[in-house]
Protein backbone atom coordinates (compact mmCIF):
# COMPACT_ATOMS: atom_id res chain seq x y z
CA UNK A 1 0.00 0.00 0.00
CA UNK A 2 2.59 2.88 1.36
CA UNK A 3 6.85 1.31 0.29
CA UNK A 4 9.09 3.61 2.06
CA UNK A 5 10.37 4.71 -1.47
CA UNK A 6 7.14 6.24 -2.33
CA UNK A 7 6.32 8.04 1.12
CA UNK A 8 10.42 9.54 0.99
CA UNK A 9 10.14 10.47 -2.64
CA UNK A 10 6.74 12.37 -1.73
CA UNK A 11 7.95 13.97 1.52
CA UNK A 12 11.01 15.16 -0.36
CA UNK A 13 8.88 16.27 -2.99
CA UNK A 14 6.41 18.07 -0.84
CA UNK A 15 8.76 19.67 1.21
CA UNK A 16 10.70 21.38 -1.40
CA UNK A 17 7.39 22.61 -2.54
CA UNK A 18 6.57 24.20 0.64
CA UNK A 19 10.15 25.63 0.53
CA UNK A 20 10.19 27.32 -1.94
CA UNK A 21 6.84 29.18 -1.65
CA UNK A 22 7.72 29.92 2.57
CA UNK A 23 5.10 32.16 4.49
CA UNK A 24 5.11 33.96 7.41
CA UNK A 25 3.19 33.29 10.85
CA UNK A 26 -0.59 33.37 10.33
CA UNK A 27 0.07 34.28 6.61
CA UNK A 28 0.02 30.51 5.51
CA UNK A 29 -2.45 30.34 3.09
CA UNK A 30 -0.73 28.60 0.44
CA UNK A 31 0.48 25.91 3.12
CA UNK A 32 -2.58 25.57 4.55
CA UNK A 33 -4.33 24.74 1.44
CA UNK A 34 -2.16 22.28 0.15
CA UNK A 35 -2.20 20.86 3.50
CA UNK A 36 -5.63 20.41 3.27
CA UNK A 37 -5.86 19.04 -0.14
CA UNK A 38 -3.62 16.31 0.98
CA UNK A 39 -5.26 15.34 4.19
CA UNK A 40 -8.64 15.64 2.53
CA UNK A 41 -7.68 13.61 -0.68
CA UNK A 42 -6.68 11.24 2.14
CA UNK A 43 -10.65 11.22 3.36
CA UNK A 44 -9.95 12.84 6.65
CA UNK A 45 -12.57 15.61 7.60
CA UNK A 46 -10.84 18.88 7.95
CA UNK A 47 -11.51 21.40 10.59
CA UNK A 48 -9.94 24.69 9.88
CA UNK A 49 -8.39 27.40 12.58
CA UNK A 50 -11.14 29.76 12.10
CA UNK A 51 -13.80 27.20 13.59
CA UNK A 52 -11.74 26.33 16.04
CA UNK A 53 -9.93 29.01 17.99
CA UNK A 54 -11.33 31.99 19.53
CA UNK A 55 -9.66 35.31 17.25
CA UNK A 56 -9.02 37.20 20.27
CA UNK A 57 -6.37 34.73 20.92
CA UNK A 58 -4.32 34.80 18.12
CA UNK A 59 -1.38 37.01 18.83
CA UNK A 60 1.21 39.16 16.01
CA UNK A 61 -0.91 38.46 12.78
CA UNK A 62 -0.19 40.96 9.98
CA UNK A 63 -2.61 43.09 8.82
CA UNK A 64 -2.27 42.43 5.09
CA UNK A 65 -3.94 39.00 5.15
CA UNK A 66 -5.97 39.78 1.89
CA UNK A 67 -2.76 40.54 -0.32
CA UNK A 68 -1.34 37.30 1.79
CA UNK A 69 -4.63 35.13 0.29
CA UNK A 70 -4.27 36.65 -3.17
CA UNK A 71 -0.25 35.55 -3.28
CA UNK A 72 -1.22 32.08 -2.21
CA UNK A 73 -3.72 32.07 -4.74
CA UNK A 74 -1.26 33.06 -7.38
CA UNK A 75 1.19 30.70 -5.94
CA UNK A 76 -1.26 27.71 -6.42
CA UNK A 77 -3.60 27.86 -3.38
CA UNK A 78 -7.28 26.83 -3.78
CA UNK A 79 -9.52 29.96 -3.59
CA UNK A 80 -12.67 27.69 -2.19
CA UNK A 81 -9.90 26.48 0.89
CA UNK A 82 -8.90 30.01 1.06
CA UNK A 83 -12.39 30.60 1.85
CA UNK A 84 -12.95 28.20 3.84
CA UNK A 85 -10.38 29.30 6.06
CA UNK A 86 -11.94 32.79 7.17
CA UNK A 87 -8.72 34.39 6.99
CA UNK A 88 -7.14 31.95 9.75
CA UNK A 89 -4.24 29.49 8.89
CA UNK A 90 -3.71 26.02 10.04
CA UNK A 91 -6.03 23.41 10.11
CA UNK A 92 -6.51 20.45 12.85
CA UNK A 93 -8.04 16.82 11.59
CA UNK A 94 -8.66 13.64 13.14
CA UNK A 95 -8.79 9.83 12.53
CA UNK A 96 -10.61 7.75 13.99
CA UNK A 97 -9.89 4.25 13.81
CA UNK A 98 -13.61 3.09 14.83
CA UNK A 99 -11.56 0.80 18.24
CA UNK A 100 -11.52 2.10 21.65
CA UNK A 101 -8.22 3.53 22.59
CA UNK A 102 -6.45 6.57 23.72
CA UNK A 103 -6.33 10.07 21.33
CA UNK A 104 -2.68 10.65 20.37
CA UNK A 105 -2.05 14.38 19.10
CA UNK A 106 0.76 15.29 16.60
CA UNK A 107 1.38 18.84 16.56
CA UNK A 108 3.19 19.87 13.35
CA UNK A 109 4.33 23.77 13.21
CA UNK A 110 4.27 25.29 9.01
CA UNK A 111 5.27 28.81 9.25
CA UNK A 112 8.66 30.66 8.44
CA UNK A 113 11.01 32.41 9.34
CA UNK A 114 11.14 36.15 8.54
CA UNK A 115 14.84 36.28 6.35
CA UNK A 116 16.21 36.08 2.87
CA UNK A 117 17.54 33.03 1.73
CA UNK A 118 20.52 32.93 0.20
CA UNK A 119 21.61 33.42 -3.49
CA UNK A 120 24.90 31.23 -3.29
CA UNK A 121 25.22 29.21 -6.08
CA UNK A 122 26.36 26.17 -3.44
CA UNK A 123 23.14 26.10 -2.18
CA UNK A 124 21.13 22.82 -2.37
CA UNK A 125 17.61 24.85 -3.03
CA UNK A 126 19.65 26.97 -5.47
CA UNK A 127 21.32 24.26 -7.30
CA UNK A 128 17.79 22.33 -7.51
CA UNK A 129 15.68 25.06 -8.15
CA UNK A 130 13.13 25.37 -4.89
CA UNK A 131 15.05 28.17 -3.35
CA UNK A 132 12.17 30.91 -1.68
CA UNK A 133 10.69 33.16 -4.32
CA UNK A 134 8.92 35.03 -1.30
CA UNK A 135 11.73 37.64 -0.38
CA UNK A 136 11.80 37.47 3.21
CA UNK A 137 10.71 34.58 3.84
CA UNK A 138 12.65 31.01 4.01
CA UNK A 139 12.05 27.79 5.76
CA UNK A 140 14.82 28.32 8.25
CA UNK A 141 13.68 26.29 10.92
CA UNK A 142 12.55 23.52 8.92
CA UNK A 143 8.92 23.74 9.68
CA UNK A 144 8.61 23.05 5.79
CA UNK A 145 10.16 19.51 6.72
CA UNK A 146 7.61 19.38 9.61
CA UNK A 147 4.48 19.80 7.35
CA UNK A 148 5.78 17.80 4.89
CA UNK A 149 6.13 14.77 7.42
CA UNK A 150 2.72 14.87 9.12
CA UNK A 151 1.19 15.17 5.64
CA UNK A 152 2.94 12.10 4.71
CA UNK A 153 1.97 10.49 8.10
CA UNK A 154 -1.56 11.88 8.11
CA UNK A 155 -2.05 9.85 4.55
CA UNK A 156 -0.62 6.73 5.98
CA UNK A 157 -2.17 6.86 9.26
CA UNK A 158 -5.72 7.53 7.59
CA UNK A 159 -4.80 3.83 5.18
CA UNK A 160 -4.21 2.16 7.66
CA UNK A 161 -6.80 3.03 10.65
CA UNK A 162 -8.04 -0.89 10.07
CA UNK A 163 -4.93 -1.76 12.11
CA UNK A 164 -5.02 0.88 14.96
CA UNK A 165 -6.82 1.52 17.94
CA UNK A 166 -8.11 4.89 19.02
CA UNK A 167 -7.81 8.38 17.30
CA UNK A 168 -4.90 10.49 16.15
CA UNK A 169 -5.35 13.96 15.77
CA UNK A 170 -2.83 15.79 13.37
CA UNK A 171 -2.58 19.52 14.37
CA UNK A 172 -0.78 21.09 11.64
CA UNK A 173 0.01 24.87 13.66
CA UNK A 174 0.48 28.31 12.50
CA UNK A 175 3.01 31.07 13.57
CA UNK A 176 5.04 28.82 15.88
CA UNK A 177 7.94 31.36 15.45
CA UNK A 178 7.55 34.39 18.35
CA UNK A 179 5.70 31.63 20.49
CA UNK A 180 1.98 32.76 19.14
CA UNK A 181 0.10 30.09 17.36
CA UNK A 182 0.57 27.58 20.01
CA UNK A 183 -1.14 30.29 22.69
CA UNK A 184 -4.73 30.11 20.39
CA UNK A 185 -4.18 26.21 19.53
CA UNK A 186 -3.72 25.88 23.50
CA UNK A 187 -6.68 28.54 24.42
CA UNK A 188 -9.40 26.47 21.97
CA UNK A 189 -8.53 22.93 24.14
CA UNK A 190 -7.57 21.09 21.06
CA UNK A 191 -4.80 18.89 23.17
CA UNK A 192 -7.13 19.02 26.88
CA UNK A 193 -8.69 15.36 25.70
CA UNK A 194 -5.33 13.97 24.62
CA UNK A 195 -3.67 11.18 26.15
CA UNK A 196 -0.47 11.60 24.31
CA UNK A 197 0.76 14.65 22.81
CA UNK A 198 4.04 14.44 20.08
CA UNK A 199 5.65 17.23 18.25
CA UNK A 200 9.05 16.60 16.37
CA UNK A 201 11.48 18.98 15.01
CA UNK A 202 14.42 18.19 12.48
CA UNK A 203 18.02 19.22 12.21
CA UNK A 204 20.23 20.52 14.93
CA UNK A 205 23.74 18.24 14.17
CA UNK A 206 22.98 14.82 13.79
CA UNK A 207 23.21 12.44 11.33
CA UNK A 208 20.60 12.05 9.03
CA UNK A 209 18.60 9.25 9.83
CA UNK A 210 19.02 9.63 13.46
CA UNK A 211 16.10 10.23 16.02
CA UNK A 212 15.78 11.09 19.40
CA UNK A 213 12.88 10.84 21.42
CA UNK A 214 13.11 14.16 23.86
CA UNK A 215 15.43 16.87 23.95
CA UNK A 216 16.98 19.13 26.67
CA UNK A 217 19.33 22.47 26.66
CA UNK A 218 16.69 24.36 24.87
CA UNK A 219 15.26 27.90 25.98
CA UNK A 220 12.17 29.36 26.27
CA UNK A 221 11.43 32.41 25.02
CA UNK A 222 9.94 35.88 26.13
CA UNK A 223 9.30 38.74 23.79
CA UNK A 224 10.24 42.51 24.98
CA UNK A 225 9.44 45.61 22.39
CA UNK A 226 10.61 48.42 24.48
CA UNK A 227 10.07 52.08 22.73
CA UNK A 228 12.80 54.85 23.32
CA UNK A 229 12.00 58.69 23.47
CA UNK A 230 14.07 61.26 23.61
CA UNK A 231 13.95 65.09 22.76
CA UNK A 232 14.56 66.87 19.35
CA UNK A 233 16.80 69.51 18.74
CA UNK A 234 18.31 71.14 16.07
CA UNK A 235 21.38 69.46 14.99
CA UNK A 236 23.65 72.28 14.63
CA UNK A 237 22.48 75.01 16.34
CA UNK A 238 21.71 73.37 19.65
CA UNK A 239 22.34 69.95 19.90
CA UNK A 240 22.90 70.20 23.62
CA UNK A 241 19.34 70.94 24.25
CA UNK A 242 18.63 67.30 22.96
CA UNK A 243 17.80 63.94 24.11
CA UNK A 244 19.12 61.25 21.89
CA UNK A 245 16.98 58.39 21.75
CA UNK A 246 18.72 56.05 19.51
CA UNK A 247 21.66 57.01 21.85
CA UNK A 248 19.93 55.37 24.78
CA UNK A 249 18.72 52.44 22.79
CA UNK A 250 21.73 51.66 21.15
CA UNK A 251 23.68 52.00 24.78
CA UNK A 252 20.99 49.74 26.13
CA UNK A 253 21.56 47.18 23.69
CA UNK A 254 24.69 46.08 24.61
CA UNK A 255 24.61 45.42 28.34
CA UNK A 256 21.85 43.66 27.16
CA UNK A 257 23.95 39.81 26.04
CA UNK A 258 25.50 40.11 29.16
CA UNK A 259 22.06 39.84 31.06
CA UNK A 260 22.52 35.78 31.32
CA UNK A 261 25.62 36.27 33.23
CA UNK A 262 23.84 38.53 35.99
CA UNK A 263 20.88 35.89 36.35
CA UNK A 264 19.74 36.07 40.08
CA UNK A 265 19.91 32.47 40.23
CA UNK A 266 23.38 30.89 39.83
CA UNK A 267 21.68 27.68 39.05
CA UNK A 268 19.93 28.82 36.30
CA UNK A 269 20.62 29.34 32.08
CA UNK A 270 19.54 32.09 30.14
CA UNK A 271 20.55 34.12 27.03
CA UNK A 272 19.67 37.74 26.05
CA UNK A 273 19.94 39.09 22.58
CA UNK A 274 18.17 42.61 21.47
CA UNK A 275 17.33 41.26 17.99
CA UNK A 276 16.75 44.92 16.31
CA UNK A 277 16.84 48.47 16.23
CA UNK A 278 14.67 50.45 14.14
CA UNK A 279 14.26 54.37 13.06
CA UNK A 280 13.84 56.75 10.36
CA UNK A 281 16.32 56.10 7.75
CA UNK A 282 17.12 59.84 6.41
CA UNK A 283 20.50 60.85 6.66
CA UNK A 284 19.21 64.52 7.20
CA UNK A 285 17.41 63.84 10.54
CA UNK A 286 18.50 65.83 13.74
CA UNK A 287 21.36 64.93 15.60
CA UNK A 288 19.25 64.20 18.76
CA UNK A 289 16.00 62.38 16.95
CA UNK A 290 13.26 62.63 19.76
CA UNK A 291 11.59 59.63 19.15
CA UNK A 292 12.33 56.04 18.61
CA UNK A 293 14.11 53.98 18.00
CA UNK A 294 11.99 50.38 18.93
CA UNK A 295 14.62 48.27 20.06
CA UNK A 296 12.96 44.46 20.35
CA UNK A 297 14.39 41.47 21.67
CA UNK A 298 14.30 38.33 23.32
CA UNK A 299 15.24 36.75 26.52
CA UNK A 300 15.25 33.35 27.41
CA UNK A 301 15.37 31.79 30.40
CA UNK A 302 14.38 27.89 31.73
CA UNK A 303 15.95 27.11 35.35
CA UNK A 304 18.06 23.85 35.08
CA UNK A 305 18.96 22.57 38.45
CA UNK A 306 22.00 20.45 37.01
CA UNK A 307 23.35 23.24 35.11
CA UNK A 308 26.89 24.05 36.29
CA UNK A 309 27.50 27.42 38.03
CA UNK A 310 26.20 30.31 35.78
CA UNK A 311 29.37 32.38 34.69
CA UNK A 312 31.49 29.35 33.61
CA UNK A 313 32.35 29.50 29.58
CA UNK A 314 30.45 26.01 29.35
CA UNK A 315 27.32 27.01 30.73
CA UNK A 316 27.18 30.72 28.46
CA UNK A 317 28.27 28.53 25.40
CA UNK A 318 25.68 26.07 25.41
CA UNK A 319 22.91 28.56 26.51
CA UNK A 320 23.88 30.61 23.41
CA UNK A 321 23.66 27.06 20.98
CA UNK A 322 20.68 26.26 22.57
CA UNK A 323 18.51 28.66 21.48
CA UNK A 324 16.84 28.39 18.42
CA UNK A 325 15.39 31.32 16.43
CA UNK A 326 12.17 31.83 17.90
ZN1 LIG B 1 11.34 25.53 14.34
Amino acid sequence: MYSEEMTLARMVERRRDLHRYPETGWAEYRTTSKIAEALAAAGMDIRFTGDLIDPTSVMGRGTDNEAQEERAIRQGASPEIIKKMRGLTGLVAEVDTGCPGPLTALRFDIDSVDTTETEDPEHLPVICGFRSVNNGSMHACAHDGHAAVGMTLAEVISAERDSLRGKIRFIFQPAEEGARGGYAFLKAGSVDDADYFLTLHLGLGNPTGTVFGGTDGFLYSTKIDADYKGVGAHAGAEPQKGRNALLAAASAALPTSALRACSPNCRASSVSTARSLSRGLGRTAPATPSSGPAASGSARARARATRPACGTSASRARAARSAPPD
